[in-house]
């Protein structure tokens, strides 16, 4: 889930070399979670020059996995740019399961260009946004949540623009729901997705690997 917290203003204050204080703490919005969520601070013009500069330097933490892959969930093939867990990435508060205080990412990111086709990978419904479980506003205010009666979890689809499925809605598998983008991620378009057992929390996330099942390509 990508956050920003105070370590990361200071991670990126640092990468861009700017001197100034930074942007105030007013400016940012609790994501309920014990973090802090970058949308807010987007909307600062002190900062507005900051996102071309950062989301290069932000791939310094992408995984070293450069292979691109398919799968049923997004339209042509991609690069890894976080895993899930223990990360360096500076945008997750400290976990106590990580060393180094480092933060721990609920799901997995693939980044891909912006406007990205994204697709149901299995047979789903759409969760209530205020259903148990619901999200903060750190992945993005149009994300949303599938569940899968089959494997009783549900799928967490963060940082999309377009939406075409509704709270309700059965959504057949290979349906297209929602286009990539980089609404409250401090690091360019990409599909954050996580896996959790049927309402439970992002504290509640498991591996997604065998959910997303990505097909490794030659190019
Ligand atoms: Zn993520």
């Amino acid at each position: 889930m990508p956050v920003l917290t105070a370590k990361t203003l200071i991670v990126l204050t640092l990468t861009l070399g700017v001197c100034a204080p930074v942007p105030g703490a007013a400016m940012m919005s609790s994501a309920g979670d014990g973090t802090v969520a970058w949308s807010s601070v987007m909307e600062s013009s002190a900062v507005a020059a900051a996102p071309l500069a950062t989301r290069s330097a932000a791939r310094r933490y992408w995984v070293r996995d450069r292979h691109y892959y398919f799968s049923d969930w997004y339209a042509g093939r991609h690069r890894k740019m976080i895993a899930f867990g223990c990360t360096a990435a500076p945008y997750y508060d400290p976990d106590p399961r990580c060393a180094h205080q480092r933060g721990f990412h609920h799901g997995l990111d693939v980044a891909m260009p912006c406007g990205t086709r994204l697709y149901a990978g299995f047979r789903t419904r759409v969760v209530a946004p205020a259903a148990p479980g619901s999200l903060g506003p750190a992945y993005g205010r149009h994300a949303f949540r599938l569940r899968s009666a089959r494997f009783h979890v549900d799928f967490v689809i963060g940082h999309v623009r377009k939406v075409y499925v509704k709270p309700g809605h059965l959504v057949r598998r290979g349906q297209l729901m929602a286009r990539a983008s980089d609404a409250a991620a401090p690091d360019g378009c990409h599909l954050h997705f996580e896996v959790r057992p049927s309402g439970g929390t992002y504290e509640s996330a498991i591996g997604p690997r065998d959910y997303i099942r990505l097909r490794l390509t030659r190019h």
